[in-house]
């Protein structure tokens, strides 16, 4: 058994984990929705939790029972509903800037402090909980990259200088003010590489997802919609079969043959784990040492002893429970 003091010691594995968040995974950390107990809307419940329908109605569109995809799609391809569909954007862009991080730690916060720099995730998600818990960590702590595939309520961007940040913050080198990110709607077509800011998110993560590790898909379903986000995945990730010793983790309440038969083209041979809870998973049992902990169960067959996150520490105490892991990488780096 590999003692937890030698895991903090050791920061050898310089190999990204890559984290990929869909709505499930916002769903998990809040059941009971945001700080004022808003809900957090999936495609099924969207026109309820947005409360759409009157305007729906109005329109004479039928949605009682239908998938917010299905209906977006449907006006988006008629072309005679523009401004509904323009209305309805605007009602998802406000829903998703209105919702709040409670004041404790919650799971978003504890995902980001555990994992490192050389690290990614990159969520799906419109909603604001990956950037506000990154905002509010990472003066204490050296946080993971971050990319947004569908772009995102708080983030705004110049193209032109390649920067991004908070959605009514000027750029830093130009000063002007950031442009919004587009919000990436449910069509099939989505065409990623049409917008430049999102193109190059997705450069990024394919960038580094080349080099991964570990590959944790945390609550994304990967819809039949979005064939495209699967093929540019499976571009970056490469074949299965000259993959042979990372670890793909899903974290998912979903039954088991439905999530392989989904990710089976990710997955060599036994490298999986699938756990219906975040709190079981690599990054919650090894924080910030998720891939050292893999490499030395699977290549040097030495079972790390799990240091969990701890759930109950409120802020101050959570910070200082990473410090020794942090102390560790910083003298590695210098
Ligand atoms: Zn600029």
């Amino acid at each position: 058994m590999l003692k937890v003091e030698e895991q903090t010691n050791d920061t050898s594995m310089a190999r990204p984990h890559v984290v990929i968040l869909g709505a499930g995974a916002s769903a998990a950390a809040f059941p009971k929705g945001d700080k004022n107990g808003n809900r957090l809307p999936v495609m099924d419940n969207l026109v309820e939790v947005l409360q759409l329908a009157a305007e729906l109605d109005k329109h004479g569109i039928e949605h009682k029972g239908r998938n917010f995809e299905g209906i977006y799609s449907k006006l988006y391809k008629n072309g005679h509903y523009s401004d509904l569909v323009a209305e309805i954007e605007m009602r998802v862009r406000e829903y998703f800037s209105s919702l709040m991080l409670p004041e404790y730690p919650t799971l978003y916060d504890h995902l980001v402090l555990s994992l490192r720099p050389k690290d990614l995730i990159a969520t799906f998600n419109w909603d604001p909980f990956l950037y506000d818990a990154c905002s509010r960590n990472h003066a204490k702590v050296e946080l993971p990259k971050v990319v947004y595939l569908h772009g995102n309520v708080r983030i705004g961007y110049c193209i032109k200088d390649m920067r991004k940040g908070l959605i009514d913050m000027r750029c830093s080198r130009c000063g002007n003010f950031f442009k919004p990110s587009k919000l990436l709607f449910p069509i099939r077509q989505k065409n990623y590489t049409a917008d430049l800011y999102i193109n190059s998110e997705w450069n990024s993560l394919k960038k580094i997802l080349r080099h991964a590790y570990i590959l944790t898909i945390f609550g994304y379903g990967a819809p039949d919609s979005d064939v495209e986000a699967m093929s540019l995945l499976r571009q970056g990730w490469g074949n299965p079969e000259q993959r042979n010793l990372e670890e793909v983790e899903v974290i998912d309440i979903k039954d088991e043959d439905q999530l392989i038969s989904v990710w089976s083209a990710f997955i060599h041979t036994h490298h999986y784990e699938i756990t219906g809870d975040f709190y079981n998973s690599w990054i919650a049992r090894y924080p910030r040492r998720t891939c050292e902990a893999m490499w030395n169960l699977l290549m040097e067959l030495q079972r790390p002893e799990d240091y969990r996150i701890p759930r109950d520490l409120d802020f101050p105490d959570l910070w200082r429970w990473y410090e020794p892991l942090i102390t560790a990488e910083r003298r590695e780096t210098h």
